[in-house]
Order: C-alpha cells, then structure tokens, then sequence
C-alpha cells in the first residue's frame, strides 16, 4: 500500500502526547458533562481514554468549571488516567484562566476562539491575556475558527472590500478566505504575544463536508502548524458518521490533519466513546493507523436465509472489544490482526486467505460445515452447534502464540 506523506508541521507537545507530522494522527474527543460536576466529569474522561482518546477537551464555562478543572486532573490521576485535559474556552476565557491559576496550571492546552474573544476589534486584550497565561504556564494552544463564531468585524470588513472589487468573489470563497485568516492572523499575534511557534495548533471548522475540504487545503498551504480536522456539528448516529468520514478521508489521504475529532451529537443518555470509536475507524479504514482487530464480514444475501453468520459477525466483533483492553496490553500488535467472517463459499474461502483467521458459514444448500483459514491455509473444518465456541478457541490460542510474549506463552501452556 503507498504509504501516505504527511505535510510538514511543527511538533506540538501537549502533556505527554506529540501532535504533528512527527508523530501518529491524534484521536481527540470532548465530554458533555458539566465539568462543575466533578465525579460525572471524571468518569467520563476515564471512559473516553479507556476508548483511546488520547487527549480530552472538557467546556470551562464559568467560576465553577473553572474551580473543579484541577480536581477533576487530581481525579483522574487517583485512578491512573493521565490522558492530557484541555480547556475550551469562549467569551470569558481571559477572567477564568487569570482568576483561577489552579486551572490554568492544570490544563495541558487551551482551546481559544478567536472568533468571541476581543481578535478584530479595536484592540485584544482579553485574546492577548489568555495567550499570556499560556507563555506563564508553558501550555500550547490551539487557534479554534468555526464559521458559527467567526470573527464577525473580520468578516464584514473583508465582505466590504469584496464588494468593491471590480470583479466580487463569491460570498463563499470569502468565508473560506476570512477563516483562514481569522486563524493565521491569530496565530501570529499569539506568536508576537510571546508563544512558540510549536505551541500553536489551528482548526477551521465547518459543518459541510466540501467547505470543510477546502477550507483546510487552504490551511495546509498557507502554514506548517499542525491541522485539527473535524467537522463541526456533524450530526447524530449515521448522518454524523458518514459525514465526518467523508470530509476527514480526503484531507487524511493527502496528509493533512494531525488530530482529529468526531463530533458525533449522542441519543439522550447515549454512549459519548461512540466518537472515538468512530474516528479510530476512521484512521483504520484508511490504513493510517491500527486500533483494534478489523473483521471482514460479507453482507449476506439470498445465499444466506438465517441470521447465524450475522450473529456470529457481531458476536465476534464484541468479544473482540471486550478483550482489547486486556490484549492490548498483553499482546503488542494485536491491534492488527484481521478476521473474516463470510456467510458461504462464494467469497468464504477466498475472503478468508486474505486475513489471518477466516471462517465461511455454511449457505443454504451447503453441507453444514465450516472451513477456518489460519494464514491462508485450511486449518480445520468446524461441525455442530459449538461452531462458535471453537472458532473463538482457535482465535485466542492464534493471538496467544503470536502476539505473546515467549514467556507468558510458556506460562499458558504450563497452566493448561
Ligand atoms: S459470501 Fe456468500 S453469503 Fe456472503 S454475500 Fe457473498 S454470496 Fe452472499
């Protein structure tokens, strides 16, 4: 496969994770918590990071977000979570970060939007105070443009100066152009208000998926801080996942972006790690990055008139995410291991050479056996009703003797 070259950036350090072309493409997400709850806020940091978030961003709204900011990293490190929290701020930014140094101390980057800070208005103070608790504390920012919050004196100055053009731009491409240079500018100033050039991160986001591939190829032209992608407001369920991956893929595959988001909007009640889970799939499906072991499963069809091979699909794929947290770091590497699981021998056989365990499923008509492929090779031909069973037997004895190490491989074999 051709390997993908990244664009040159900057590194940015940000607590103990590298963002940039040095390092591996970032998972980020952001909680939905009110961060003055501080228990509800730790559990579900925790429970982004045991996901693989790898950095965590929490809202800091008001006095009380801002006084439960240290408690909830003092929390999370009691339960041996050290993923790096930032802050994001808007309006008040500037008051929070000088009236309470606990939280500025404490937040590994802070989330700045020009757009609601004072960038474009006749002076900048409140934008120059929050850059200047960054160079106090030694924590790197990153520029946040959204169109929603664009800096509106900006804007309107450069729709003016469209308007007297002979020949005027479109109305888009000078939204394009003004985020672009909301997000330079900005961080130009905060490079002449005393921050290094690698504690600076950008992202122009926008909530279409074309807007958003142009507003970011003209980023990455125009500078060498590392890209934040993501699609801002992308929706709930299918409509955000199908979106946000349509607009990251092309970026990513041209090596543009060095940590993404998903900002998927959750059901009532529902599970926030779907975003993570969703971006980390993102990278895997593009071959960037490897989470988690991927199964190959065939669609099914008429071939195929009772659900088992499905069962057995989705069976597999959650005994695979049960086990990953304990596999992970038991066995390194596994996260790139590939099964296949296929409803019949049109595509089983063939499908499952490809990976390095595969099962075909019996087809209606077919004899009711089930060929596993190890390696490409035919290992066995699975029978009766413990198919499932087995196949998962084969499967971790598979994992154990390849990813394990010499000795905990040796341990198993004494302990069975
Ligand atoms: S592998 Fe068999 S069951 Fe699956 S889609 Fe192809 S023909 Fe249908």
């Amino acid at each position: 496969m051709p390997e993908i070259q990244r664009r040159k950036t900057a590194t940015v350090r940000i607590g103990n994770v590298r963002v940039g072309s040095e390092a591996p493409v970032v998972v980020q997400s952001m909680t939905n918590t009110d961060t003055a709850n501080i228990p509800g806020t730790i559990q579900q940091v925790a429970a982004l990071a045991a996901a693989g978030s790898e950095l965590v961003r929490v809202t800091v709204n008001n006095d009380e977000a801002a006084k439960a900011v240290p408690h909830i990293v003092e929390g999370l490190a009691k339960l041996g979570v050290d993923v790096p929290i930032i802050g994001d701020f808007h309006y008040n930014g500037h008051q929070l970060l000088k009236k309470y140094p606990g939280c500025a101390q404490s937040l590994a980057k802070y989330r700045i939007n020009p757009g609601n800070v004072s960038i474009g208005r006749k002076d900048d103070d409140n934008f120059r105070t929050m850059i200047e608790c960054a160079v106090e504390n030694q924590k790197p920012v990153r520029i946040g443009v959204n169109w929603g919050s664009l800096d509106q004196a900006l804007l309107t100055k450069m729709m003016d100066e469209n308007s007297r053009r002979a020949e005027p731009l479109d109305a888009r491409d000078v939204m394009m152009e003004a985020m672009c240079r909301s997000a330079l500018d900005s961080a130009a100033a905060a490079e002449r208000y005393g921050l290094r050039h690698d504690q600076i991160i950008i992202s122009g986001k926008v909530s279409g998926v074309r807007d958003l591939i142009d507003v970011y190829r003209m980023l990455a032209t125009r500078c060498d801080y590392p890209l934040h992608l993501g699609l801002t407001e992308a929706g709930m369920g299918m409509k955000g996942i199908v979106a946000s991956a349509a607009g990251l893929a092309p970026l990513l595959l041209e090596g543009i972006g060095d940590t993404i988001r998903v900002s998927l909007t959750p059901k009532p009640n529902g599970d926030r790690t779907e975003e993570v889970l969703t971006a980390q799939q993102i990278l895997q499906s593009l071959s960037i990055r490897s989470f988690s072991p991927q199964v190959t499963a065939c669609p099914g069809c008429g071939r195929t008139t009772s659900t088992y091979f499905q069962e057995l699909a989705q069976d597999i794929q959650g005994y695979l995410r049960t086990s990953m947290p304990v596999w992970r770091q038991r066995y390194p590497g596994v996260e790139e291991l590939k099964l296949a699981v296929m409803g019949c021998v049109v595509n089983g056989p063939g499908e499952s050479k490809h990976a390095n365990i595969g099962i075909s499923l019996p087809g209606t008509f077919e004899d009711p056996v089930a060929p596993v492929y190890v390696d490409g090779r035919l290992m066995t031909t699975l029978r009766g009703d413990s198919i499932v069973a087995e196949f998962k037997k084969i499967l971790d004895e598979y994992v154990n003797n390849r990813y394990g190490s010499a000795s905990e491989t040796e341990q198993l074999v004494e302990v069975h």
